[in-house]
């Protein structure tokens, strides 16, 4: 039997952005990149959103970054969330330079806990057997 971890609706995945979440299945964050513009880009798309090649290769990210920005979430506008306020909804710039929408983990919902630009680093979250997730959590100073 099938058992669900979570009781929130689960991502479904696209066909353009399949090698991300079977990345993610392997505890890999994997990225669209481009080989002409030499660079990455995001979200996934089967061409370059610059050049419009349709030549996209998936590189695996370092999984670190720095926030971008954030907010903490008081109030759950979907049901599903209810029993997670306060969580914080993060943007994180990734050292590959391109920022992600996710979810700031393992850290206090508190203002005087969080910082923009602080180290952060990814961590995978198994949402049902078939899909996987990236959030990020602060990088611990003593890793330095
Ligand atoms: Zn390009």
């Amino acid at each position: 039997m099938t058992q669900k971890r979570t009781n929130k609706t689960v991502p479904i995945p696209m066909p353009e952005a399949r090698p991300f979440w079977e990345g993610c299945k392997k505890r890999q964050l994997l990225l669209p990149y481009c080989p002409h513009c030499q660079d990455y880009f995001w979200y996934p798309r089967p061409f370059c959103p610059r050049c419009f090649r349709w030549q996209v290769e998936w590189r695996q990210a370092s999984g670190r970054g720095t926030l971008y920005t954030y907010a903490i979430q008081y109030r759950a506008l979907n049901p599903e969330w209810a029993e997670d306020v306060p969580y914080v909804t993060a943007v994180v710039e990734l050292e590959e330079g391109v920022r992600l929408f996710t979810l700031l983990v393992d850290c206090e919902p508190q203002p005087d806990k969080i910082r923009i630009g602080m180290p952060v680093e990814v961590v995978f979250e198994d949402l049902s057997e078939e899909v996987t997730i990236p959030r990020f959590r602060p990088v611990r100073e003593e890793k330095r």
